[in-house]
């Protein structure tokens, strides 16, 4: 696989500068037109000398993932990508309107392999990790094929598509880095939310950052018992371990943490998990930690024996929770037509 020009951060492109025995302010130039002026023809990068960009030329790409098709929502809040990658392998993402935004749910692997038993990303396991050029491409690709010249810009990225964020972790770092950096997209942390099965030390080092970045931790059971069942990394993770560092992580960002809890038919909502995940939110408030829950509508995948809890069923729940005083919302169904559900559109795509 030829390197590609978009997982290049500042000091890479110094590197990279120095190595071509060009003067030190070619640096910035190069950054610059690639993730402020998102310029990918390396010859319209016109104040570079053309030395220069023959070389980059020879040894770079600037295209690392490619769109092959776009399915758009009826009510046209939710469009799902699908790009193919240089070694043939596809991923998906998921764009959609809010009230407060546009927003983009972006990958961060080829396939998974936490294992999670009702999601379609982890069926063929991880095949590799995303460089940060493919996990900002698609923020820029879908950019530029949603909003084109409109000026239109998207308000929130969340790290929550196919993959464990975490499992990928230097490569997710350069990628925020990049968005969040002055001379690129310029875009605040606090725009930027992750998403992770419970990689406690994930958590720990993206507290040490210190940026405020929204987590989501996804929980999807009040106890190990039931969560190992579900999420088979809970037996190397145990709860008391990832809820001790979701503590750290609030005490160090002072972002609240948001639960994701989807809502499985007969396995984890009935009344009693409700208590005890009240009972688990309610702790971690007097220790300090609110939390925010989310409820999601299990969005059934089609090599997966489980169902989506009936509507009735996700109201009981989230009345026993508010009843505790906990902050809970049922997250709105926007993609499920689409096949949105992580890693489910790109099953379909490669069969
Ligand atoms: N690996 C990370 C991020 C990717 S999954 C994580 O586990 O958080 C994004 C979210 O979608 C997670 O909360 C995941 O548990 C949930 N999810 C996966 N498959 C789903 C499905 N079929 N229906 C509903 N939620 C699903």
């Amino acid at each position: 696989m030829k390197r590609d020009l978009r997982s290049l951060d500042e000091d890479a492109c110094m590197s990279i500068v120095k190595a071509m025995n060009e003067k030190p302010f070619r640096a910035k130039q190069l950054y610059e037109w690639i993730h402020r002026k998102r310029v990918f023809d390396i010859d319209g990068m016109t104040n570079l000398p053309m030395e220069m960009r023959e070389k980059l030329k020879e040894e770079y790409i600037t295209d690392p993932i490619k769109l092959e098709f776009k399915q758009v929502s009826d009510d046209k809040n939710a469009e799902k990508y699908i790009f193919s990658l240089q070694d043939g392998d596809c991923i998906e993402c998921v764009w959609m309107r809010y009230k407060s935004g546009d927003s983009l749910c972006v990958s961060s692997q080829v396939g998974c392999r936490m294992g999670c038993t009702f999601c379609a990303s982890t069926i063929n396991g991880l095949s590799r990790n995303l460089t940060p050029g493919e996990i900002l491409s698609q923020v820029y690709d879908v950019e530029a094929e949603h909003y084109g010249e409109s000026g239109g810009r998207l308000s929130h990225i969340i790290v929550m598509g196919m993959g464990e964020p975490f499992d990928n972790y230097a490569n997710l770092m350069s990628f925020i880095r990049i968005l969040t950096s002055e001379k690129g997209r310029n875009l605040s942390a606090r725009a930027i939310s992750v998403s992770t099965c419970g990689l406690e030390y994930g958590i720990r080092k993206l507290a040490d950052e210190r940026l405020p970045i929204t987590l989501a931790l996804s929980l999807h059971a009040p106890d190990d018992e039931l969560r190992n069942k579900i999420m088979p990394i809970t037996a190397s993770h145990p709860l008391s371990e990832v809820l001790d560092a979701c503590r750290e992580y609030f005490s160090k960002t002072g972002r609240r943490i948001t639960w994701e809890y989807s809502m499985i038919q007969g396995v984890n909502d009935h009344a009693k998990h409700a208590e005890k995940l009240a009972e688990l939110a309610v702790d971690m408030r007097e220790k300090g930690c609110p939390v925010h829950i989310n409820l999601i509508p299990l969005n059934p995948v089609k090599e997966r024996v489980y169902g989506r809890s009936g509507e009735k069923t996700i109201v009981i729940f989230k009345k026993i929770l508010e009843k505790y005083g906990i902050n809970v919302t049922i997250r709105r169904e926007m993609g499920s037509g689409i096949d949105a559900a992580c890693g489910q559109l790109r099953r379909k795509v490669i069969g």
